[in-house]
C-alpha cells in the first residue's frame, strides 16, 4: 500500500493541467483568463484553471451538435459505443491512482475513499451503462393490422452538465454513463473547485475513442460557463446536480430561452429514523455515523437528522461517539485519515457559522463543534454531533453539508414520521426496525427518493437516484430510469395500404 509519505511525494511530482477540453483538445478559454484552484488542505494553490465563458460554451456547443448532425457517435451502431465506453471505463481502472490523487488534492477528499470507492465506482458506473447499450429494446403500439406504429427513442442531441464538487468523478459518470450511451453530445461543466479529475476523464475517453465534439469540459464558474450552457439556444437538455437554489434557477433560464429539458438532482436534509424495536445498537451507530460523517458530511444524501425514540438515545449517542473515536481528520493523503478538509474557506465559515447558531439555539454539543487543524492552512471542522435538537431549530432543518449530525428526540412513531417529512426536500431516508411489517409500512410513508432500511446507502448502480420535492425534478440518475432523460420518445405512424 502507498503510504503517506509516498503520496505527498507523487503530489509534488505532479503535473496538473488546467486547461478546457473542447472539440477533443486541452485548450486555454477564449479571453485567457484563469482562475486558481486550490488544495483545501492548505489552502495554496494547486494550478491555474481556464476560466470559461459564453464564447467557449458557443465553440463547445458548436462542435457538440456538428457531432450529433454527423452521426458519427449519435447513430453508431450501439455494439459500438459500448465498446468505446468500456474501453473508457477500463482506461479509468488503469489510472485509478492518478485520479484518486486529483481528487483528495482538489476536493480534500481522504485518498483511501477516493481509491477505494470514487474512482472504481465511477469506472463501474460508466461500465453499467455501456453494457445496457446493445441492450435497449423499442416498442411496437397495439394500433391494429394496418398500421406499424413504433415508439423509439431518440438521443436528445447536445446535452449540458453541470457538476458538483463533492464526488466530481462519480457525478460526472453518473451524467455522461447515460447520455452517451444513448447518443447524444456532452458538454460538462464542472464545479470551479474540482476540475482535474473531469479533464483527465475526458483525455481518456478521446483515447478510448469518444469523437472530437462529442464529449467537452468547459471549466469555469457558474455565473459564467453554467449559465451560457443554462441559456444557450442550442442546448437540448441540462442535467444538474448542486445546491436547490442553482437547480431553481436552471428552470429560469429554460424557461427564458429554448425550452431545454431540465433535470435536477438537488439538496437534502435526510433523516435516519430509529424504531423503538431495534435490538443491536452496535450496528446502527456503525451505520449513522457513516451516514452522517462520510465524505465529510458534504453529502446531499447524508443522514443529517437522527430521530430515536428516548429510550435508545443516551446509548445510541454513546456508540456513535465510540464509533467516531476511530474516524481520525487530517491530511486527505495519509491513507489512515477518514475525514479531509471541507471544500474551501466559505463553505467551511457556512459550516462553522451553522455549528454557532445551533449552540445559541439551544442545542447541546456531544463532541466536536469547532475548527480543527488551523495551523495547517487547511479547512478542517471537527465532526460535531448535537443533541436536544427540537425540528424548529435552524440545525434540523437547513442543509449543512458538513459533519454535523442532530440528534432528535421523538414520543410516537407517528410523531418520527411528521418530522422525518417536515422538510422542504425529500432525497434519502434510513429506517431502522426488526420488524419486517413496521419496514414496509413505514418505508412507504416517508417521502423520499431511496429509503434504506437498516442500513444507509443510495442503493447500487441499478437502482435509480433522486429526490422528491424540491430535492430534484425531472428525472432520476443511475439504472435504466436515467436512460429516459436523455432521450426524446418518438411515434411513427406508417399507414400500410
Ligand atoms: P452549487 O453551488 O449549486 O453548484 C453546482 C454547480 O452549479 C457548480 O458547477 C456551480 O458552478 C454551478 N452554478 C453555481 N451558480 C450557478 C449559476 N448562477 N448558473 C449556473 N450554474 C451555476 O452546489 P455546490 O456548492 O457545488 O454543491 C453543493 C450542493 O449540491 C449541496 O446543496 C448538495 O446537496 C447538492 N448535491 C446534490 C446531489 C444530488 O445528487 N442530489 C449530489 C451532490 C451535491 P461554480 O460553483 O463553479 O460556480
Ligand atoms: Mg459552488
Amino acid at each position: 500500500m502507498t503510504t503517506h509519505q509516498e503520496w505527498k511525494q507523487k503530489a509534488a511530482e505532479r503535473s496538473l493541467d488546467g486547461r478546457a477540453f473542447i472539440a477533443g483538445e486541452r485548450c486555454g478559454s477564449a479571453s485567457s483568463e484563469t482562475f486558481a484552484t486550490l488544495n483545501p488542505a492548505s489552502g495554496k494553490v494547486l494550478v491555474e484553471v481556464a476560466a470559461c465563458g459564453e464564447k467557449d460554451v458557443d465553440r463547445a456547443v458548436a462542435a457538440a451538435r456538428n457531432a450529433f448532425e454527423s452521426g458519427v457517435w449519435s447513430t453508431a451502431a450501439p455494439a459500438h459505443r459500448k465498446a468505446v465506453l468500456l474501453r473508457l471505463a477500463q482506461l479509468i481502472d488503469e489510472h485509478t491512482d492518478e485520479l484518486a490523487l486529483l481528487e483528495a488534492l482538489e476536493a480534500g477528499k481522504p485518498i483511501s475513499e477516493c481509491l477505494a470507492l470514487d474512482i472504481p465506482e465511477s469506472a463501474a458506473c460508466i461500465r453499467w451503462h455501456a453494457e445496457v447499450t446493445d441492450k435497449r429494446y423499442d416498442a411496437l403500439s397495439p394500433s391494429g393490422a394496418d398500421v406499424v406504429s413504433m415508439i423509439t427513442r431518440e438521443p436528445i442531441g447536445v446535452v449540458g452538465a453541470v457538476l458538483p464538487w463533492n464526488f466530481p468523478a462519480l457525478m460526472l459518470a453518473w451524467k455522461i454513463g447515460p447520455a452517451l450511451s444513448v447518443g447524444n453530445s456532452v458538454i460538462v461543466k464542472p464545479a470551479e473547485q474540482t476540475s482535474l479529475s473531469t479533464l483527465r476523464i475526458a483525455d481518456l475517453a478521446f483515447e478510448a475513442g469518444v469523437p472530437a465534439g462529442v464529449f467537452s469540459v468547459v471549466t469555469g464558474s457558474g455565473e459564467s460557463a453554467g449559465q451560457a450552457l443554462g441559456r444557450h439556444p442550442d442546448v437540448d437538455l441540462v442535467a444538474f446536480t448542486g445546491s436547490t437554489a442553482t437547480g431553481k434557477r436552471f428552470l429560469h433560464y429554460s424557461a427564458d430561452t429554448n425550452l431545454k429539458r431540465v433535470v435536477l438532482e438537488c439538496g437534502g436534509k435526510n433523516p435516519q429514523v430509529i424504531l423503538p424495536d431495534v435490538a443491536n445498537l452496535d450496528a446502527v451507530a456503525e451505520q449513522a455515523v457513516a451516514a452522517a460523517f462520510w465524505n465529510m458530511g458534504e453529502n446531499c444524501s447524508a443522514g443529517s437528522r437522527i430521530l430515536v425514540p428516548s429510550s435508545k438515545r443516551a446509548e445510541l449517542i454513546e456508540k456513535m461517539q465510540a464509533v467516531l473515536a476511530g474516524w481520525r481528520t487530517g491530511d486527505p493523503l495519509d491513507p489512515d485519515v477518514k475525514l479531509g478538509a471541507l471544500i474551501e474557506q466559505k463553505h467551511y465559515e457556512k459550516v462553522l457559522a451553522h455549528i454557532e447558531k445551533a449552540k445559541e439555539q439551544g442545542a447541546r454539543v456531544v463532541c466536536g463543534g469547532r475548527a480543527a487543524l488551523t495551523e495547517t492552512g487547511g479547512w478542517f471542522v471537527e465532526p460535531t454531533i448535537f443533541d436536544q435538537v427540537t425540528p424548529e431549530m435552524a440545525i434540523a432543518r437547513e442543509e449543512v453539508f458538513g459533519p454535523v449530525v442532530c440528534f432528535i428526540e421523538y414520543d410516537e412513531v407517528e410523531d418520527a414520521i411528521r418530522i422525518a417529512n417536515d422538510t422542504c426536500y425529500g432525497l434519502a431516508a434510513s429506517l431502522w426496525t426488526d420488524n419486517v411489517n413496521s419496514a414496509h409500512k413505514i418505508a412507504s410513508r416517508i417521502r423520499a427518493g431511496t429509503v434504506t432500511v437498516n442500513c444507509f446507502g443510495e442503493g447500487d448502480l441499478a437502482t435509480p437516484f433522486g429526490g422528491f420535492k424540491q430535492s430534484g425534478f425531472g428525472g432520476r440518475d443511475k439504472s435504466v430510469y436515467a436512460h429516459d432523460q436523455y432521450c426524446e420518445l418518438k411515434t411513427t405512424w406508417l399507414k400500410l395500404a
